[in-house]
């Protein structure tokens, strides 16, 4: 099952692709997580891409085609994936159209405001990436994470001006690309304003 996680900022795809690939046993592929592994390994990309990311505008599509394809050649990847921040532009989907088949995509629906709420207070272990949120998942102590005990951090792009931002580029470049994917007749809705465990049993019940 080769599917896409589309939708705005803080709509939760990141949660939702998590907890999927664990119940499914395919790989969550996350554009944003690859970029900012290859930040803090200070690679040539990294390198590249670490002013783009802070300021919330989208790395060049070369670059991220490039490491989508080479990451979806990974044996892992052979029995279906998630992408989870990718497409993200019209040029980026037809791309993708070229060396894989997509069998569904799931479009989360939320508004600005709620989006906003989320995204400032999003908190992010800096060692195993687990996410939490300072009203809706608190971690059991604060600043510290459940599942490793490292160190809570507060992403670059989920302060206020890069939030508005992201909000800005997403509706520019990557709303597109809902109508793209719905005249193919892959798209499905979810209402994402609710609970992951909500969004997780609209998603089971899309696909099951
Ligand atoms: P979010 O979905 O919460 O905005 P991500 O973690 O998906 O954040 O992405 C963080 C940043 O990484 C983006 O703001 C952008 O700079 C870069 N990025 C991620 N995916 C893409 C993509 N498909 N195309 C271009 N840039 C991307």
């Amino acid at each position: 099952m080769n599917l896409i996680f589309l939708g705005a900022p803080g709509a939760g795809k990141g949660t939702l692709a998590n907890m999927l690939s664990k119940e499914y046993n395919i790989p969550q592929i996350s554009t944003g997580d690859l970029f900012r592994a290859a930040v803090k390994e200070g690679s040539e990309l990294g390198k590249q891409v670490q002013g783009i990311m802070e300021k919330g505008e989208l790395v060049p599509d070369s670059l991220t085609i490039e490491l989508v394809r080479e990451r979806l050649a990974k044996p892992d990847a052979g029995d279906g994936y998630i992408l989870d921040g990718f497409p993200r532009t019209i040029a980026q989907a037809d791309a993708l159209a070229g060396f894989q088949k997509i069998d569904g995509v799931i479009d989360f629906s939320i508004s600005d405001e709620l989006v906003i709420r989320r995204l400032s207070g999003r908190r992010v272990c800096r060692s195993c990436g687990a996410i939490y949120h300072v009203d809706n998942m608190p971690p059991k102590e604060e600043g510290k994470c459940d599942r490793c005990g490292a160190e809570l951090y507060i992403r670059d792009d989920d302060k206020i001006d890069s939030i508005k931002n992201r909000l800005r580029v997403y509706k520019e470049q990557t709303e597109p690309l809902i109508a793209y994917y719905r005249d193919k007749g892959l798209l499905r809705e979810i209402d994402s304003s609710q609970s992951p465990q909500n969004s997780l049993e609209q998603i089971k019940n899309i696909l099951e």
